[in-house]
């Protein structure tokens, strides 16, 4: 299933992601170590020749563009995360170059680590922590949706923090599939990632609410160490997100404030027009009232859940990784 075309309208070259002649990337750069890769780019460290600060450079080589469609994905990208770029909890675009081979993205480097790395990394947390966490997360969905984006991939791993210090901030790093919309609009394509996809965009039909959706999807995990729609197959964990029960009864559901299960509740509702908005996520008590969200350890059965859960992901990664869910599934009766 193809992404939805940006419909720039412009009158690009057929081979060119970019509407204007850039200098070359190493005139200003020198790239370093390897820091990621992605479906499309390699991300390296970047090191800027005059200053020497440092960023991160998404190199996408533009061999794995297949069509005029796939550049002008990479178009709208750029264009996304300029706009998102007032957000402290986006990482801010700081140049964009393109030859014959390479489309480059020079942004903020995140050199903390991806979210629950971290968490696992840390060894301890709580509902406090994870509350102030998912705030983040809501916050960047909140700022994309006042701006007509709907970012429709949000996952942990495109959440990265900014430093290894204590105070580092956590930074939304990735807007491959996120799309402008308007108002009333609703979309069709499925795309996003199992675990995390949200059941209208399995049923074709969807809006804004899928991002709350995958928060809520976050938050489960952040909370229990395991997603609260799970199975051996993709099909199977999307049978699940259509009909599955939220399973609040097994370890450590009965020991988690009943505050945060009202939370999670209302974020997974299947119902888009009745789930809450990311703006009413920020409201919530669990969110907003230090007291209600408690800042006693979570069971370490949690942690070592989720050190499971972060293992096996990167394991799967490659094969369970869809970026374009080329899946057809339709279940009438489940909504
Ligand atoms: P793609 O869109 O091609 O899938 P991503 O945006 O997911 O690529 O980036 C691939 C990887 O690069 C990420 O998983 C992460 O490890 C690393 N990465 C991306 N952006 C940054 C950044 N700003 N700072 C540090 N590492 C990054």
């Amino acid at each position: 299933m193809k992404k939805q075309s940006s419909g720039s309208g412009s009158t690009k070259p057929a081979n060119t992601v970019l509407p204007y002649q850039t200098p070359r990337l190493r005139d200003h750069y020198l790239l370093g170590k390897k820091l990621g890769q992605g479906q499309f780019g390699t991300t390296y460290l970047c090191i800027h020749k005059t200053t020497n600060a440092h960023f991160a450079c998404k190199s996408i080589p533009k061999r794995k563009l297949l069509c005029r469609e796939d550049y002008d994905d990479v178009w709208r990208e750029i264009q996304i995360m300029h706009h998102l770029s007032e957000h402290p909890n986006v990482v801010q675009i700081k140049g964009t170059y393109e030859d014959s081979v390479f489309v480059h993205l020079v942004m903020e480097l995140c050199a903390g680590g991806e979210l629950f790395d971290r968490i696992v990394a840390k060894g301890h947390y709580s509902e406090r922590e994870a509350a102030k966490l998912i705030k983040t997360i809501v916050s960047v969905v909140e700022g994309c949706h006042s701006l007509g984006v709907m970012h429709r991939d949000l996952k942990p791993e495109n959440f990265l923090f900014d430093t290894d210090g204590d105070d580092a901030k956590l930074m939304a790093t990735d807007f491959g599939l996120s799309v402008f919309y308007k108002p009333g609009q609703y979309l069709s394509d499925v795309v996003g990632s199992p675990y995390y996809v949200a059941p209208e965009v399995l049923l074709k039909h969807y809006g804004p609410e899928i991002d709350v959706w995958s928060a809520g999807v976050i938050l489960y995990i952040l909370l229990s160490g395991v997603p609260p729609f799970w199975a051996e197959t993709e099909s199977g964990i999307f049978k699940q997100i259509l009909q599955g029960k939220l399973d609040f009864e097994s370890d450590p559901w009965p020991s988690i404030s009943d505050s945060a299960k009202d939370l999670i509740r209302k974020m997974l509702e299947r119902d888009p027009r009745r789930r809450i908005s990311a703006h009413e996520v920020l409201c919530h008590p669990w969110i907003v009232d230090d007291t209600v969200a408690p800042d006693k350890p979570l069971d370490s059965a949690v942690l070592s859940r989720l050190k499971h859960f972060c293992a096996m992901n990167k394991l799967k990664k490659m094969a369970l990784r869809v970026c374009f869910i080329n899946f057809f599934i339709f279940f009438p009766s489940c909504i």
